[in-house]
């Protein structure tokens, strides 16, 4: 590597370090808003989660588990019923298939259980890369990276990533940081997104870290 351009990843290192060191202060203790009780629950309830908020995924999910109560069950579901279940989360027909699907496939391929091989979730019906990603992180304690709308946006305000395909993120997420620092880091831009980072309207007065943002620099109306 040149001289200068070592010089400026390192730098960009440095950046990308103190980022995160302010969002850990900033949010000291972070965990996942999806209330659920093991690998089957925690499945079902990221497969919901898509395109809609983890609150309401979770007014749902009490009486989807207590009707439901493995893949083995929700296997031989009823569509119908099923749909009408979920039907407050959104795309209510699309995910009833996919979750009957997915089910089925793994009550006959994997004795009804969850595995912890990304390339095996992903041929599963409804689950993409941030979901597997979600289910080996979250579930089995395997360092991936996550990346779902929240992520992309922050880590496109940091200006920690410069792609807006969230394959290419998770890539450049992963560069960054260490694998220890990838499931905290995923929570952290989740729930500061969520909160303070906003899509509309951000909480750039509550932030810990103006002095790295691009968005802030550019467009935040509070300037
Ligand atoms: S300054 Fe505003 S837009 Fe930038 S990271 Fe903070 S909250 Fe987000």
């Amino acid at each position: 590597m040149a001289k200068a351009s070592k010089i400026c990843f390192v730098k960009f290192m440095s950046r990308a370090n103190e980022i995160l060191r302010r969002l850990k202060i900033f949010i000291p203790t972070v965990s996942t808003e999806l209330v659920y009780n093991g690998l089957y629950q925690l499945t079902v309830a990221v497969v919901l989660s898509a395109q809609t908020t983890d609150k309401a995924v979770n007014k749902a999910t009490p009486f989807l588990f207590s009707r439901y109560s493995d893949f083995y069950s929700l296997a031989a579901a009823d569509y119908q019923e099923l749909k009408e279940i979920i039907k407050t989360v959104g795309l209510a027909p699309t995910k009833a298939k996919n979750l009957i699907k997915l089910s089925r496939k793994l009550v006959t391929e994997q004795q009804g259980m969850i595995v912890p091989e990304f390339a095996y979730l992903i041929t599963l019906p409804g689950v993409g890369r941030k979901t597997a990603n979600v289910i080996l992180s979250e579930g089995f304690g395997i360092p991936r990276m996550a990346v779902d709308t929240h992520v992309l946006r922050v880590a496109k305000r940091l200006a920690l990533v410069d792609s807006p395909k969230p394959q290419l993120v998770e890539a450049r997420l992963c560069e960054l940081y260490p694998p220890e620092e990838w499931h905290g880091l995923h929570l952290r831009l989740v729930f500061f997104g969520r909160y303070y980072c906003k899509a509309k309207k951000p909480s750039c007065d509550l932030c810990p870290l103006p002095a790295f943002c691009h968005y802030y620099t550019n467009y935040a109306p509070e300037k």
